[in-house]
């Protein structure tokens, strides 16, 4: 009942150019099949553990997005399925993924994580940091991963100034490396920004991903 009215009420608020990842982390497998029997197939997960097990139960068409910090060291369990990894924030990371999917033929798609909150806990590169990495030697050799854009978490305050301004900024890092790094690349296209209580702002602010979890299952369990 929730689940299915919760999920209603987004398609409503979302214009076709804004695809929705439901963040299922810490919901149990019940909770993901009613919001897939209700039309949604883009799911996203922030442990590798937690990932495995529930990918290995559901649906097969399910789009597995990653969103939490990886470690390298588990990149290898997720690469067979996972639809796209949202939180590439180091060099050391991509060539992992790179590496892992290379060996299996696949050709995985990721973002890298600009880092645009005030809040010191949050991962992600800097904007210098993203430039490295894309202009690294090692970057221009890989042929097993595709970047198709960025992804920023924004500050958790009631501040919705500042919650706008640091949206603008991932924005504005976008048409930037856009322009540097992917001029006539259509795959570089995606603004990973906006959960439960500012993907409005994000929307405003030219997102084309939100992520949302608590408004589509409610509170987590075990936090
Ligand atoms: C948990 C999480 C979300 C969803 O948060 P809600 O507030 O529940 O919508 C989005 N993005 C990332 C990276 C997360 O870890």
């Amino acid at each position: 009942m929730g689940i299915q009215k919760n999920l209603a009420d987004l398609f409503l608020h979302l214009p076709p150019s804004v695809k929705l990842v439901a963040v299922s982390k810490n919901q149990p497998e019940v909770g993901i099949l009613e919001a897939y029997r209700h039309g949604q197939r883009r799911f996203g997960e922030n442990k590798v553990q937690e990932l495995m097990r529930k990918q290995a139960v559901l649906p097969t068409d399910i789009e597995w997005h990653f969103i939490g910090h990886l470690q390298t060291n588990k990149v290898r369990y997720i690469i067979p399925f996972i639809g796209l990894i949202q939180s590439i924030d180091s060099l050391k990371l991509l060539i992992e993924v790179n590496k892992e999917a290379a060996k299996i033929n696949r050709v995985v798609d990721c973002l890298l994580e600009l880092f645009i909150a005030s809040e010191e806990t949050k991962f992600g590169l800097d904007f210098p940091e993203a430039q490295a990495i894309l202009e690294s030697k090692d970057y221009r050799s890989m042929h097993a991963i595709r970047i198709t854009g960025l992804m920023g978490m924004a500050t958790f305050t009631n501040d919705t100034t500042r919650v706008r301004n640091e949206f603008q900024s991932l924005y504005h890092s976008f048409q930037l490396l856009k322009k540097e790094y992917f001029p006539a690349d259509q795959n570089f296209a995606e603004i990973s920004m906006g959960m439960s209580e500012d993907f409005h702002i994000a929307m405003e602010e030219g997102s084309t991903l939100v992520r949302i979890g608590t408004a589509i299952f409610g509170e987590r369990k075990g936090e």
